[in-house]
């Protein structure tokens, strides 16, 4: 029986319901009802989909944008106390099965970083969750110096989850089946962990933990052409290394929706099993599917131990 630790793993709360049902227009009928009945369900049917993947612990995180997509910073500050009181509740109710990833409300830096510090220290959360950028700002933006000081001295993740682009881009425009998951949310990500690359962030900050899903938004693929093309620039901004190492060091990816051996042995061979965890990304991707290709995905027992669960354990501690 496999013991795994899943991390892409959201639900809802009523209170952060209204920023999930208006960013999610294209979900209607059955399955938008399906989907935000297993969303707010923390009891025996999540623990029923948990047990399909093999996984024995699930670090819950708020289905986005969340209180990224609220306008007033204050009220956003409250919305993400309170749905981080309700997850906390949750996750006491049943400790051995749960964990938490904060919800944070990225408008207030320096208060964000005082509620993950209140998350990690008093709730016992293992991390945090954030959601694109918000309301147009990128977190390589210096105005999140606290948070990523906060991050790195408390030494867990920030997981970097999917979020539809501010704006739409042109390449995009006129091709509705490209929006969101299908190609929108990928480039869309993996430019915003590119961001924090080329900012330096990650020389400011060299131990922060990044960690992105979908088996890293095709990053793992392109560490050779980043550096190939990066060093024929004429107006790049000084970086202490080849952009690969900061993606080799600071980057964590998951397998979340993406159940297929080619980019698993890419995100294998480009970061290293330490780096490539489990997830299924709950209730948006099948759990057994998921479960299933782990069993079978064609790599030897101690990467498929690492992956399952120990690369997790030791990212969060767990
Ligand atoms: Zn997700």
């Amino acid at each position: 029986m496999a013991d795994r630790i899943a991390l892409e793993e959201h639900f809802i709360c009523d209170c952060l319901l209204p920023y999930l049902e208006a960013d999610m227009p294209h979900v209607s009928g059955d399955a938008r009802a399906r989907l935000l009945a297993d969303l707010s369900d923390l009891g025996e049917r999540r623990l029923a989909a948990m047990a399909a993947a093999g996984v024995s612990r699930a670090v819950l995180s708020i289905s986005g944008p969340g209180v990224q997509a609220e306008p007033d910073a204050a009220k956003a500050t409250r919305l993400a106390r309170e749905a981080n009181d309700v997850l906390a509740a949750e996750v006491q109710r049943r400790p051995g099965s749960y964990s938490g990833f904060a919800h944070l409300a990225m408008q207030d830096p320096a208060g964000a970083a005082d509620e993950l510090e209140r998350c990690v220290r008093d709730l016992g959360f293992v991390g945090a969750m954030v959601n694109g950028h918000t309301n147009g700002v990128y977190l390589d933006d210096p105005r999140h110096d606290p948070v990523w000081e906060r991050l790195q001295a408390l030494d867990l993740p920030l997981y970097l989850h999917p979020g539809d682009a501010y704006r739409l881009p042109y390449v995009l425009e006129g091709c509705p089946e490209l929006r969101q998951p299908v190609w929108e949310w990928t480039t869309e990500t993996a430019s915003h962990f590119l961001r924090l690359v080329y900012a330096g962030v990650f020389d400011r900050f060299p131990k922060l933990k990044i960690v992105l899903g979908h088996m890293g938004e095709t990053l793992p693929f392109m560490l050779w052409r980043l550096d190939s093309r990066t060093k024929f620039l004429a107006d790049k901004r000084p970086l202490a290394l080849p952009p690969s190492e900061y993606l080799k060091r600071n980057l964590f990816v998951t397998i979340s929706g993406q159940f297929d051996d080619v980019p698993l042995a890419a995100a294998l061979s480009a970061l290293g099993a330490d780096h490539v965890m489990f997830s299924v990304d709950y209730p948006y991707e099948d759990s057994a599917e998921a479960g299933r290709f782990l069993d079978r995905a064609a790599i030897d027992a101690e990467t498929r131990d690492k992956v399952g669960r120990g690369s997790a354990a030791a990212l969060m501690r767990l």
